[in-house]
């Protein structure tokens, strides 16, 4: 029988006892509710991170926590924007005050380690904010602080990989939403929720290297994909997927080997 990895999974007084016997990395993905095109479905922010930090966990001794659902607004250059029926986000105040409660809250029980993994690219100043915020906040209480790591988990893939799947076409990661990495990462994870018969193809977007607001969203592809993921496949996925789970549990244990003090 697997040990259980899912913090929510665990009775009280399990979890009080895990992290006191082990000091647990615990990890919460930071994801968002979010038109993925017309193929993908809203939360994929939110299940690729679950997966990859449920993975991590599972294999590492560590805990995955329930994820923060909802995210940052969208922005036109790297999400398609506000406009999109279905895009549930909130204010970056919201958010900032929802990770720093969640810092104290972990410290409070004992939680020593911890990560936000991020699935939406606009989560992650605001995630950033709320750590530096919260170990403000415990400085000036004098309460131990944990060490916090903050990461976008796609960042986790290598130069070999994405010119393995991409060739030479590959976009940026901006503009890679709704497109073949998280379409492929889908297609692996959870194919019953890919329709890829409703991708048109058509060329990236082309968006100004600045913002404006309002913003004009006659410049965002219709279909909410900013460059096209025809051309996705579960193997494709898989490969992602592998080299995420490899390489942030790697990151993991790197930052959060003892300090040497
Ligand atoms: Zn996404």
């Amino acid at each position: 029988m697997t040990r259980p990895f899912r913090m929510a999974d665990l009775s009280w007084t399990d979890y009080r006892d895990r992290l006191a016997e082990e000091d647990p990395v615990v990890l919460v993905p930071v994801g968002a509710i979010e038109q993925h095109g017309p193929h993908l479905p809203l939360a994929t922010d939110c299940l690729i991170p679950e997966a990859v930090c449920g993975a991590c966990a599972s294999r590492g001794g560590r805990l995955l926590a329930p994820s923060i659902t909802y995210g940052y607004k969208s922005l036109p250059r790297c999400g398609g924007g506000q406009h999109f029926c279905g895009t549930t986000s909130v204010d970056a105040a919201t958010l900032i005050n929802q990770v720093k409660d969640m810092v104290r809250e972990f410290a409070r029980h004992g939680v020593s380690k911890l990560a936000f993994v991020v699935g939406h690219m606009e989560n992650t100043w605001f995630v950033n904010e709320a750590c530096d915020l919260a170990l403000r906040e415990a400085r000036m209480l004098g309460l131990k602080a944990p060490r916090i790591m903050t990461v976008g988990y796609w960042e986790f893939l290598g130069e070999d990989t994405i010119r393995a799947a991409f060739g030479d076409t590959f976009p940026d990661w901006s503009l890679e939403h709704a497109g073949i990495m998280e379409t492929s990462v889908m297609l692996h994870l959870h194919p019953s929720l890919v329709t890829m018969d409703r991708l048109r193809p058509h060329p990236p977007a082309k968006l100004p290297l600045w913002d404006m607001w309002p913003y004009d969203e006659r410049l965002v592809p219709a279909d909410g994909v900013l460059a096209t993921a025809i051309g996705a496949s579960a193997e494709k996925g898989r490969l992602f997927y592998d080299e995420y789970v490899a390489t942030l549990s790697g990151a993991l244990d790197t930052a959060f080997a003892e300090p040497a003090d």
